[in-house]
Order: C-alpha cells, then structure tokens, then sequence
C-alpha cells in the first residue's frame, strides 16, 4: 500500500475511468462508464492532498465534505465513506455520474493547477455503489457513527444525523406536498421526512424522478438506480401520487385548503421545449430532443417489440444544440442507428455539454459542426425533413452571458441532407403552475420568484427551487434549492 501511495501522490492525471469499448457501446444502452475498482477508488483518492482550505467544499454547491470522504477512501474505509457523502447529498450516485464536476469541485481542486483534478465525482460514484453493493457494511457504518455520536462525538454527531436526519418533535404530523419528483424535490421531500414530515409527491408523468427519469439516457444513467433512490425516500415515510398533474387535477390553493397540507414545494423544473424558429420545423421526422429522449427512456422505445413504443429513427440526422440535452440525442440517435452530426453555432470552448460527454460522442463517432447555424429546414414532396440549409458564423464580442456572440458569415449558406432533425437549444418553464395559482409572483419567462436563500415565494407557506425558479440548470443546483427548501419550510412550520 505504501508503494501504492507515493505512486498516487505523482499522478499528474487521474487513475482512468474503465469504460465499455465505444464501438460496441454505441450499438447499446448499456452504461457507459463503469466505475472504479476498489483498487483504483484507493489510488484515485490518494492523489488528494488534504488541503487545509478545503478549496473544493467551496465548488460544491450541497457541500460535500470533500476531503473527509476521501481520505476514508484512501484508508479503505468504504462504508464510512458513503456515510460522509451522504450526510450532504441525498443522491451522491446520480451526483457522481452526472454532475459537471469540471466547473464545480473538481474545478477548484487544488491538484488541478499542476495536472488532473482528483477525479472527485468518480470517488462519490463508487463510495455509493460500494454502499448498495454492501447493504450490511453500510448500515455497521451508520450504527458506529450513532454509537460515536452517543459518545459525544460531534463531528461523528454532524454526519449521522446529515445521512439518517433528525427527527423534530415540531414537525411531527405536518404535512407538506411537493410537486415535480424531480432532484429538486426529490433532495426536499427526504430532507423534511427525515425531519418528521409527512410528505406527499405529486408527479404528472406515470414515473418518479423527473428528468433523471425521463431525460437523462440510460447509457449514463441507469434507471434502476433513480429507481433505488427513489424507493430509499419511500422507506422514510414519502408517498407519491402519479400522474397527477397539479394545475388541471387540483391546485396549490386546493392541496392547502381542501386536502389540508400545511406547505407546498414547487420543483416543477423547466421542461417545456424551445425551438429553432425557423421555416420547416413541422416537417415529419422534426422533433424536440424531449420527445425522442422521453419515448426512449421514459417509454423505453429502444427495447421494442418488448416495449411498444413507437420511435423514428433516421439514417441521417441532425442535432441542432451543443449542451448536455443535445450530447444525449445526438448518443440516443447513434444507438438508435442512424449516422448523426452535432451542429452548434458556437466553438467548442462555448459548449455547455459536460467535457465527457462531448469526448464519450466524439468517441461514439458523433461528428461535429461548429460554429454552423441552421437557417432553414427543407422536405421533400411528400412532407419529410430531407435537408437542412445551414450557415457559418464566426464568433464576435461578448454577449451578456460572457461568451462570444455568433455571428453569421455572410454567403456561406450550404445544405446537409437529413431524414431526421433534433432540436436540442433550450427549454422553458411550464406556465400552469404560475396561471392557477394566485398570488404566486412569477418572471416574464414564467419563472418562479423566490426567495435564494429559504425559497420561499410570494404566495404564504408556498416554496419553490430548481429548475422551475433559475431556468434549464443542473441536477446539484436544483438539489441545492431543495436542501435550502428544505429548511425554510421547517422553519416556517415551526414557527421560527
Ligand atoms: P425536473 O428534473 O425537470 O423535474 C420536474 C418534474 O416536475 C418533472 O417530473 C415533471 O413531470 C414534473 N411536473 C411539471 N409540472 C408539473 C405539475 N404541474 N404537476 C405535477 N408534476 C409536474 N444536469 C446535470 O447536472 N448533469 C447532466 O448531465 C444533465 N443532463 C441533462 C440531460 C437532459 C436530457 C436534460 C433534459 C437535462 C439535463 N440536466 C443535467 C439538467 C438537469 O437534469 C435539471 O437541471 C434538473 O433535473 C432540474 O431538476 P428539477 O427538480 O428542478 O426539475
Ligand atoms: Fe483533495 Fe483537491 Fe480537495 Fe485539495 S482541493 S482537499 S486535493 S480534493
């Protein structure tokens, strides 16, 4: 171990992430990424050099107790180490797997600066698998730290009662309806039950989870495991109601007067499409990414004719976008069959995909045209999509988002032929909620005001966070708003 140890400590890159071979995932949905050995998770968290500022804690938007949990990896001390990522994240496999960890702890990673950041989200992965692989070590972990805490551990005290909750005699019987089943409310619902609450999710779809459910493909994210989640947060007392749409079913003020909850959370997320706005866009074989990703992974189209769900899947295809939704369509595509070619206005640097995902459709023989914009969407005679007219932009100054404006090239037009085209360039917030619910202040955009620090909106005991009050965001964003959701509903029940 000890020669294991000084190799780590020289590592300039992380220990790599084994990986199905992309020629052959490519024809699969099968996951992707593996996950680290128990070998490779010590080596990895070994390269971490316990930095006394603690630097990544500071990117990490639910505050992970980042170097804790990873010197428990590093001694082998895997149970513990769940415990520690736990008491912080309510979903640290999902977190692991989908977070951007690039801009958040890995970005501030002090072994960044010379060389690899530690690869932080891989650690959180496999502490958390390690865990559901050893139910019986994990709840031993739980019992030492309650039994430390007992003992006047405090520290030992902070993580218990993080991981296991607390409950508060104050909260005991209230109940609260949580709307959306996505991360956001998914992170408030367990937070408040481990308070003591009585907790009811109201979700429209048929499946819990919202776009870990629906939009995140398989290939990166197992269902089973949003499944596993989620039956954790039933075995702590929350019930979920689906296909109950709130606004058309009942609404808030009907949930609070009639079925007697005593506070509402809103997490509804942003999940109405954005188009192009271009000639061409109701042509057969135009879609939104949703529509694509929602039919193969909700309604899992690509396991017909076990499943039967029907999915177009073209030869050619275009995605038009250059985030995470559009890197998600464009691998959902490819595995579907088809030949596919990202097209983004911007340049790569501008892409808000996940650096790995861009690089896993790279591998997966996604082709890429950047700084390309489509103008116009041709069809043939009989009213299917056979080409896009596309033009050249070259970036100018910088917008207000920081990043370079597109600008087109004049006389640069050109055409790529297509059977299929995905439209991957943004999504919306629902305007259902803010129409049936009065009082409840919303943006021009539809956007929920509420408060950053305890969520609270216009409207008296009703809360909002996620996507449904920031726009299109993050997985780890939106189970921030719910923590902080979380607290500012209990601080209102009680009182406080
Ligand atoms: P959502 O996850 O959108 O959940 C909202 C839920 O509310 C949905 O289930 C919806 O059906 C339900 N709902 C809506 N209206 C009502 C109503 N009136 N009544 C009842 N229920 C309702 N983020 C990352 O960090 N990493 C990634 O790799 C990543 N990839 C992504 C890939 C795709 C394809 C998409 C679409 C998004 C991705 N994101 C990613 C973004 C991330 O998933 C979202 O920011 C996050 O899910 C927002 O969480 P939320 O809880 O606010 O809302
Ligand atoms: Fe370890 Fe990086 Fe955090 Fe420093 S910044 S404690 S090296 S994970």
């Amino acid at each position: 171990m000890a020669r294991l140890n000084y190799e780590a400590n020289r590592q300039k890159t992380k220990v790599p992430m084994p990986e199905l071979d992309p020629a052959e995932r490519a024809q699969t949905f099968e996951e992707v990424a593996l996950g680290y050995s128990e070998e490779e998770a010590v080596l990895e968290a070994r390269r971490c050099i316990q930095c006394p500022d603690t630097p990544c804690v500071g990117g990490c938007p639910v505050g992970v107790p980042i170097p804790r949990f990873v010197e428990q990896v590093a001694q082998g001390n895997f149970a513990r180490a769940y415990a520690i990522v736990k008491s912080a994240n309510a979903l640290p496999a999902i977190c692991g797997r989908v977070c951007p960890q690039e801009s958040q702890c890995e970005g501030q990673c002090t072994r960044g600066k010379n060389g690899e950041p530690v690869g932080i989200g891989r650690l959180e992965r496999f502490a958390s698998d390690w865990a559901f692989a050893h139910p019986e070590e994990a709840k031993g972990a739980m019992d030492e730290l309650r039994a430390e805490c007992a003992a006047g551990d405090e520290l030992a005290c902070s993580i218990w009662r993080g991981a296991e909750g607390a409950v508060s005699k104050d909260l005991a019987g209230k109940r609260v309806a949580v709307i959306g089943s996505g991360p956001a409310s998914l992170t408030c619902a367990g937070e408040l039950a481990k308070r003591g609450c009585d907790v009811t999710v109201f979700e429209a779809l048929h499946k819990v989870g919202g776009v870990l459910t629906y939009g995140i493909p398989e290939f990166r994210l197992p269902k089973d495991l949003v499944a596993r989640e989620v039956s954790k947060l039933g075995d702590n007392g929350v019930s979920f109601e689906t296909n109950a749409l709130v606004g058309k079913l009942y609404d808030i003020d009907e949930l609070m007067d009639e079925r007697g909850f005593d506070a509402v959370f809103v997490g509804t997320g942003a999940g109405l499409p954005g188009y192009l706005g271009i000639e061409g866009e109701g042509l057969n074989g135009v879609m939104v990414a949703s529509e694509l990703l929602t039919r193969v992974n909700l309604m899992k189209a690509y396991l017909f004719p076990e499943y039967e769900t029907p999915v177009y899947a073209g030869k050619k295809c275009v995605v038009v976008g250059g985030g995470n939704v559009a890197m998600d369509a464009a691998r959902t595509a490819k595995r579907l069959g088809a030949d596919v070619t990202v097209v983004y206005r911007r340049g790569r640097d501008e892409m808000p995909a996940r650096a790995e995902e861009v690089h896993h459709a790279e591998q997966e023989g996604i082709e890429f045209r950047l700084l390309t914009n489509p103008v116009r969407i041709l069809g043939d005679e009989n009213g299917w999509v056979s080409g896009v007219e596309c033009v050249r932009m070259e970036l100018g100054e910088p917008d207000a988002s920081g990043r370079r404006r597109p600008q087109a090239v004049e006389g640069s037009e050109f055409v790529i032929g297509i059977d299929m085209l995905v439209m991957a360039v943004g999504s919306k917030s629902n305007p259902l909620i803010a129409k049936t619910t009065p009082g409840l202040d919303v943006t021009p955009r539809n956007l929920i005001v509420a408060d950053e620090r305890t969520c609270a909106t216009s409207k008296p005991g009703v809360f909002a966070g996620g996507d449904a009050v920031i726009g299109a965001a993050t997985v780890i964003l939106a189970m921030g708003a719910g923590k902080r959701a979380a607290a500012g509903i209990a601080a209102y029940l009680t009182g406080e």
